[in-house]
């Protein structure tokens, strides 16, 4: 059996890794003349920047992604580190004014910062949200409803921020209280040595030694059908004929493909709904500096910052992501749709944030990164994913187009991978 992937993205390398570990001979078509997509090293400077993730696991050396690697025999070292999150708040809880500084405190710590009333409202919360949990409206509204207090907007907007690139008001209450089980279930974030590039280049390996072919600098510009089902694609104007297609672009790409005059059922409706789709978007600025900056190998989340959600420092786990004796600390911040056409001034509030937060400390800002539309966060805003099956049987679309429930980044993407191999090599 023959299987194309279009597209080299983590989604498309899990699945040909995973598809030519079964038996399948499979070919990668990559429009890039490098691999990767936004799950790549970019050299620069000496660091090891990165094409798009900020070198983090969402769930570690436990979660679906760690788990669907050691399932292809790819063999990375996935580190978690203690603290796994840290929240800067105002020294006086609740108050934004800022001569009175900020401390961080462990997350672990956080619930002790609560009255006792809020501490059993929370215990209470979770425990019965976990029974029923709540559906139709916002995880931010449903704050507002149950915990309607300034810290449960900042804190939520900042962990969605880092997490999805979403503010809490776009994430749906059934997708917000998912990820919230998946961390419990699965536990915090971790760093894979080498960067995602060690994640990456291990699948190409995986893939060439089953005897699995990568074309870079090859662009897919359309899927043949035929009889409702697709036989085939043209990649640099050359025809390649295969019984399944694996497509990491995100359902609206691969939707434009297939055209419209193909009468399969089923497919306006699907092509509408792609179209609907909004790539998440957001802003990274990469730091460089001779001492530690954050001080620990896990996530600071910042809530009362304008825009920043928050901060890694991925040096104070693989010092080999940066020159010897440097540091690499990268920020992430969401952008909102609204503010899509001031990105400068977005980038600006960012940069003031950074001030702030280190003020006092010595760091140089290496490069900042901006991502949207074609190259964005995800392609599809978390808890809105369409599930991986197309209307044409032989088609399945896989990568952040395409998330698993729950699934937060790329923890998803594995997630919405392993339901692909699931239909597929069952069948
Ligand atoms: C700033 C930022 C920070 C992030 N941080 C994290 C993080 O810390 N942890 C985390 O888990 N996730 C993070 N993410 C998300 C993560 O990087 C992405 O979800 C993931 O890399 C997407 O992989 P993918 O396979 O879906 O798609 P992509 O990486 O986009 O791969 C798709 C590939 O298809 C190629 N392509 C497109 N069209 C064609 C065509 N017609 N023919 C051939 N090839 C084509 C593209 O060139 C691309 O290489 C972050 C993303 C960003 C942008």
């Amino acid at each position: 059996m023959k299987a194309i992937i279009i597209g080299s993205g983590l989604g498309g390398l899990l699945s040909a890794a995973k598809l030519s570990q079964s038996g399948y001979e499979v070919d990668v078509f990559e429009r890039l003349p490098i691999v990767g997509g936004r799950f790549t090293n970019i050299p620069y400077k000496g660091f090891q920047l990165s094409t798009g993730a900020l070198h983090m696991l969402p769930h570690g050396p436990t979660g679906p992604l760690a788990q669907l690697l050691e399932e292809i025999g790819v063999n990375v070292e996935i580190v978690r580190r203690k603290p796994n999150v840290v929240i800067r708040i105002p020294r006086k809880r609740g108050d934004t004014d800022y001569k009175y500084g900020h401390k961080d405190i462990l997350f672990e710590d956080f619930r002790t910062q609560f009255s006792l009333l809020n501490r059993i409202k929370l215990i209470y919360y979770i425990v019965s949200t976990r029974k029923n949990p709540p559906t139709g409206q916002s995880f931010e509204q449903w704050c507002r409803k149950h915990l309607d207090q300034d810290w449960t907007y900042r804190l939520s907007d900042a962990f969605f921020g880092w997490a999805l690139s979403l503010k809490a008001a776009d994430v749906p209450v059934e997708e917000g209280f998912a990820i919230i089980e998946n961390l419990y279930h699965y536990g915090g974030p971790g760093v894979p040595m080498g960067g995602c590039k060690g994640i990456t280049n291990a699948l190409v390996n995986v893939i060439r030694s089953n005897g699995g072919i990568i074309h870079t600098s090859s662009e897919v510009s359309s899927l043949i059908t035929e009889d409702g089902k697709v036989t085939g694609v043209i990649a640099e104007g050359k025809e390649y004929n295969t019984d399944i297609v694996l497509s990491d672009i995100g359902h609206p790409a691969t939707s434009k493909m297939i055209g419209e005059e193909t009468g399969i059922l089923g497919m306006d409706k699907y092509a509408h709904n792609a179209a609907e789709l909004k790539p998440s978007a957001g802003i990274k600025i990469c730091l460089s500096s001779d001492k530690t900056l954050i001080g620990h190998g896990g996530v600071l989340l910042t809530p009362y910052a304008k825009r920043v959600n928050g901060i890694n420092e991925v040096t104070n786990v693989d010092p080999s992501l940066a020159p010897e004796g440097k540091h690499l600390t990268m920020a992430h911040q969401c952008v909102h749709w609204n503010d899509m056409d001031n990105l400068e001034k977005e980038i600006q509030l960012g940069l003031e944030d950074l001030m702030d937060i280190f003020a006092g400390k010595e760091y140089e800002v290496l490069l900042i990164q901006s991502y949207s539309n074609d190259w964005p966060v995800n392609r599809s805003p978390s808890g809105a994913d369409l599930k991986n099956k197309t209307p044409i049987p032989n088609l399945y679309v896989v990568g952040d187009g395409a998330k698993g429930k729950g699934g937060i980044e790329v923890e998803g993407i594995a997630l919405g991978v392993k339901n692909s191999m699931q239909d597929l090599l069952i069948k």
